[in-house]
């Protein structure tokens, strides 16, 4: 099992609290295209197979490359790769991209079959805050389109927290998302990153911070009424219908391998992570060079070898995030004793203050499995980081 992910780097415009890497320069995009397909093709031996069982278009906006585009990068997969038939393949669209003549394109020329979509909320002086360029209505026309076309795979993301949004403004958003019946939601707290509009705004008092309480508030509420509709919270902030959690994000937490292509994407095969450089002038120009058997003025990617204490560090967090949790049996076996009761000394004093809870050992699992409590869930971060190791 491997996945691939491609990273399309281009956004009409830059939401105010998004730090993922994008430009604007969406003009470059067959330029780009050809770049990508180029990397794939070099870098196609990262993975120690040839079989996909993920592929995953992100972003950016993967809706706004032309299906000529869609059509050349997926050929480019197939040249190298053998694409399982039960391969989960996602599209992340935005909602202001999905016509009837594009999702009809798509279900034609491509073997996409998942949409991921940042909806973030059905409030459209929320949306309008956030510069979103689609509305509350778009995005459920949107997923009217898609399931017209048989694309009912599909995920929305939301954000909570949002400054002056009320405990009653996120339940409505929570209503509205359940009422579209899709099987996969995502949920994150709004975040504060360096140099995004957001940040800036928040430090010229533009803005204030939802408090923590509010935050904690929405994001029980937001557990209660989807477990309530039958999804089941397998992530931290995400859930899924049974049967229809996102295969790509869970690879990502079972360690399965997976090349990232295009700028700013990682790449993880086990023994190494890579990732590349976050600007689409010096890939595309890298990219070039390395095709052309030109040593680079710079290296596609910097990349770090994952030493025991890395990959204990990165089970951690992978595992603890999940609703299967952390197993003490298996984390010995993979890393030894010491790092083991290392662990466990670690998640004493959560497990005191019923923030972790460890499960009865059984047959199955003789150590037990070490997993968040719904108070645990919210304050995560800090539990993960205390359980790591650090030199
Ligand atoms: S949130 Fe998505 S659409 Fe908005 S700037 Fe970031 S990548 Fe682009």
């Amino acid at each position: 099992m491997a996945g691939l992910y491609l990273h399309i780097p281009f956004c009409k415009r830059r939401c105010i609290y998004c730090d993922f890497y994008s430009t604007t320069c969406i003009d470059r995009h067959a330029e780009y295209t050809k770049a990508l397909c180029r990397e794939i093709a070099l870098r196609k031996d990262f993975l120690k197979t040839n079989t996909l069982s993920t592929i995953y278009i992100g972003g950016g906006t993967p809706s706004l490359l032309p299906i000529e585009d869609l059509t050349f990068i997926f050929e480019e997969i197939k040249r190298h790769f053998r694409i399982s038939p039960s391969a989960e393949i996602t599209l992340e669209m935005n909602p202001d991209d999905v016509s009837v003549s594009k999702v009809k394109d798509i279900r034609l020329h491509t073997p996409v079959n998942r949409v991921s979509m940042g909806v973030q909320s059905f409030d459209d002086e929320e949306l309008r805050f956030l510069q979103r360029r689609h509305t509350s209505d778009a995005a459920i026309k949107a997923v009217e389109v898609l399931k017209s076309f048989g694309l009912t795979n599909i995920s929305i993301d939301l954000i909570y927290g949002l400054p002056g949004q009320t405990l009653a403004g996120w339940e409505k958003n929570i209503q509205k998302a359940l009422k579209l019946d899709v099987p996969h939601l995502s949920a994150y707290a709004l975040i504060y990153e360096e140099n995004t509009k957001l940040w800036t705004l928040r430090d010229e008092g533009v803005v204030q911070e939802t408090p923590e309480q509010t935050s904690l508030d929405m994001f029980n509420s937001l557990i209660d009424h989807v477990e309530k509709a039958g999804f089941v919270h397998y992530e931290i902030s995400n859930f899924a219908k049974p049967n229809f959690e996102s295969k790509h994000n869970s690879s990502y937490w079972d360690e399965v391998p997976y090349l990232g292509c295009g700028p700013s994407a990682h790449s993880y095969n086990g023994e190494c992570r890579q990732w590349n450089i976050a600007d689409l002038d010096t890939y595309i120009k890298t990219i070039n060079e390395l095709h052309h058997g030109i040593t680079p003025a710079q290296p596609l990617f910097e990349s770090e070898h994952m030493s025991i204490p890395t990959r204990y560090n990165d089970r951690v967090v992978t595992s603890i995030r999940t609703a299967k949790g952390l197993d003490i049996c298996v984390l010995e076996q993979d890393f030894g004793a010491d790092l083991a009761t290392y662990c466990l000394r670690m998640a004493e004093p959560y497990l005191q203050q019923g923030l972790l809870e460890k499960t009865t050992p059984s047959d199955q699992k003789p150590k037990g499995v070490l997993k968040l409590t719904r108070k645990g869930i919210f304050l995560s971060d800090g539990i993960m980081s205390d359980l790591m190791w650090v030199d």
